[in-house]
């Protein structure tokens, strides 16, 4: 597939997809773009694809759901309730739609964590989406004595589907609230024999962080180190929102090279709150990656808006709008995320996997950027900010993936 007139940062190049992979990309010289502007070529803006890293796809079946309760309120009387009733069919239509809306967004990876695996695992093959797909448990699925055994048996059935389609399977806890100390030990020692990820709710309200202090005498984080979870799933641990932290607990998350997940849109819906410490967090060097969260909490799966939230919380909280600039909330919008999950880079280059979105530079928003004056890294910059600041999700022209 021959893809011409991407804008590459910056840069005007032809670039050839072949079976999934970037073959060749082409650098178009400066004495041809006239003609091929005269000539009325579409040009494109081209960005890596971006990667969701806290979903329950399926939501998109209860978007909106609950709407003005408290976290454990909502959870408790809106959500817990409905779920159970979903069906694996149900389940399997919910995250196909999420999926698509996904890759209409330009995100070509997702994290997520629900119930009916396969269902999830077909929806993410039908639609070409890359995924790490969890299995979430609570103390009550601890019931069933085969709950791993079954887990186990299913990934054995999938494993030929997935093979080559940048699929992972894991395990999730859904949170230190909801999982027994000695649960979460049980599912991070199988974590560590099966070099699976770990994926968690992580200090999401203060209420969460009270409890824990008064149940365990020490904050979620720190607690997690007690238990032995951190230790091990060093490397593979990701705690989504990972809001209510201190500094010792930010440290702690750096040592074990741990990544969080920040979900602005779903912390400001269900009032969790917007206290994320990312460059406190980024120093420590821990990973910071970017999600949605669910459709009933965060409405809609769009990481463009999140981009934009989550880059406008940190200039606004903080007073200065330098922080987190709009090359910086792309890398933890794609790359971060990509690196948590083990997926392959996707920068536009030839030998990489191909894993990108298009945007027609003549779309409203993109009006104005005079791209025959500027120089490459002035159009690279400027079509981040117009992506990231002005537009939405319905600017995406096409989304490429393997
Ligand atoms: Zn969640």
């Amino acid at each position: 597939m021959d893809y011409r007139n991407l804008f590459i940062d910056g840069v005007l190049c032809d670039v050839i997809v072949d079976n999934g992979r970037v073959k060749d990309v082409r650098t178009i010289a400066e004495s041809e773009w006239h003609t091929r502007l005269e000539q009325h070529e579409t040009m494109y803006a081209a960005f890596p694809g971006l990667c969701n890293m806290h979903t329950h796809s399926a939501m998109t079946l209860l978007r909106s759901a609950g709407s003005g309760l408290p976290l454990q309120q909502w959870l408790t009387e809106s959500i817990f309730p409905r779920e159970a009733t979903l069906t694996a069919e149900m389940i399997h239509n919910g995250a196909l739609d999420a999926c698509k809306e996904m890759r209409h967004s330009g995100t070509t990876a997702f994290n997520d964590m629900y119930f009916s695996i396969e269902s999830t695992v077909k929806a993410a093959l039908q639609t070409g989406m890359s995924a790490n797909i969890a299995l979430s448990v609570t103390d009550a699925d601890f019931a069933d004595k085969r709950l791993v055994h079954r887990f186990l048996e299913t990934a054995a059935r999938l494993q030929d589907d997935i093979k080559g389609h940048g699929i992972s399977l894991s395990i999730a806890p859904h949170s230190i609230y909801a999982v027994s100390g000695q649960h979460l030990k049980y599912i991070a020692d199988f974590a560590a024999e099966q070099n699976m990820l770990f994926h968690v709710h992580l200090s999401e309200t203060q209420k969460e962080r009270e409890d824990c202090l008064r149940n365990e005498g020490l904050p979620p984080v720190l607690y997690l180190e007690r238990l032995g979870v951190l230790q091990k799933t060093a490397g593979r641990f990701i705690g989504a929102h990972a809001l209510w932290l201190d500094d010792k607990e930010i440290e702690t998350l750096g040592k074990y090279r741990a990544t969080v997940v920040h979900c602005p849109n779903s912390n400001l819906k269900l009032g969790s709150g917007c206290r994320f410490l990312y460059t406190e967090l980024r120093d420590a060097g821990v990973n910071v990656t970017l999600g949605t969260d669910g459709c009933a909490s965060s409405d809609n799966l769009d990481m463009i808006e999140a981009m934009k939230v989550m880059s406008l919380l940190q200039k606004g909280t903080r007073c200065n709008p330098s922080v987190l600039p709009a090359d910086e909330v792309m890398q933890v919008a794609s790359a971060n995320g990509r690196r948590a999950l083990g997926l392959p880079e996707n920068n536009i280059t030839a030998g990489n996997i191909a894993d990108f979105f298009l945007v027609d530079i003549n779309n409203q928003y993109f009006k104005g950027i005079d791209i025959l004056t500027s120089t490459a890294a002035q159009r690279h910059i400027e079509f981040l900010n117009r992506l990231i600041y002005a537009a939405n999700a319905s600017i995406v022209s096409e989304t490429i993936t393997q």
